[in-house]
């Protein structure tokens, strides 16, 4: 088994979706099993944070931010799902979900104030609206894809932001509902949830951890990192040309490159996986016959 994760920019774009589906595609037909996690749509978590910091400041600006997340999915919807009735089916699911969300900003709006509680609950609808669409469109192209709320398996403290994972309860949980079904799981990245069924997040760039405690928990033979750089550069390849990939490195020089700077991975996905000696690939979606870095 294989944790494949797809970033932000991964799935910007209908279009984008659809080479990621092409990926996926190709792994099942070289009979390769996978679990896959995606992050909200790019820019998504940023907008959510807008909207939620507007209507806490009792600025109705934030209504258009809603209406623009709430149109961009749609949209994504109209261009991924063709079968009628499954469309039909998907806008219903999605609607309720965006107008839950309405009603949440309408509430944060109404008392002035937006806690780090209700921030990581308006968050998680970023990462929840892209894996219930793309999930879909998967089923669509003949993947029999089944829609995973990581809040169900990937259990925290509450500390609200980045919250803490209960590792033996969330190994234990992520192999019962793995046990569940043969249908591939998609995973929602980044959100979680504390004793009481509270949402919490793992802190920005988090669906990278999600992967890592996926894959620590299933014991799976690798964690890919999908993302849009050619793996773990030397240095910023905007600033030095001659930047290149490193295809090898360890655990630990791995977590001091990204702890010194290099965006490519959050620092806390190296310990699940560090923990049970599982690979971590980082791959590039735009450029998926190239190793990257391992
Ligand atoms: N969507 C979240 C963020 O933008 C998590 C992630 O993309 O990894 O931080
Ligand atoms: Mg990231």
């Amino acid at each position: 088994m294989r944790v494949l994760k797809f970033g932000g920019s991964s799935v910007g774009k209908p279009d984008r979706i659809l080479s990621v589906i092409g990926i996926l595609i190709d792994y099942t037909e070289k009979k390769i099993p996978y679990t896959v996690v995606f992050s909200a749509f790019s820019g998504v978590t940023d907008s959510l944070i807008k909207m939620a910091h507007a209507a806490a400041k009792g600025d109705e600006s934030y209504i258009g931010l809603w209406s623009i997340f709430h149109d961009r999915h749609l949209q994504a919807i109209e261009e991924l799902i063709q079968d009628s009735t499954h469309k039909a089916l998907i806008i219903q699911d999605f609607m309720e979900m965006s107008h839950t969300l309405k009603n949440l900003l309408q509430g944060t709006y109404l008392v002035m104030e937006a806690s780090p509680r209700t921030m990581d609950y308006v968050l998680s609808f970023g990462e929840r609206a892209s894996c219930m669409i793309i999930t879909q469109a998967m089923n669509q192209r003949g993947l029999p894809a089944e829609y995973i709320d990581a809040r169900d398996i990937i259990k925290t403290d509450k500390n609200f932001g980045a919250a803490r994972v209960d590792y033996a309860l969330t190994y234990n949980l992520i192999k019962k509902k793995f046990r569940s079904s043969k249908k591939i799981k998609v995973v929602t990245g980044f959100i979680a949830s504390a004793k009481g069924g509270l949402t919490t997040t793992l802190g920005r760039g988090g669906s990278d951890y999600t992967a890592s405690l996926l894959g620590a928990g299933l014991k799976a033979d690798c964690i890919e990192i999908w993302t849009d750089v050619d793996g773990v550069l030397t240095a910023d390849p905007r600033m030095v040309d001659k930047a290149f990939t490193i295809p090898r490195l360890s655990y630990i020089e791995a977590m001091e490159m990204s702890h010194f700077g290099a965006k490519v991975i959050y620092p806390p996905t190296i310990k699940p996986a560090m923990d049970l000696g599982i690979p971590i690939a980082i791959k590039n979606t735009f450029n998926p016959g190239f190793p990257g870095s391992l």
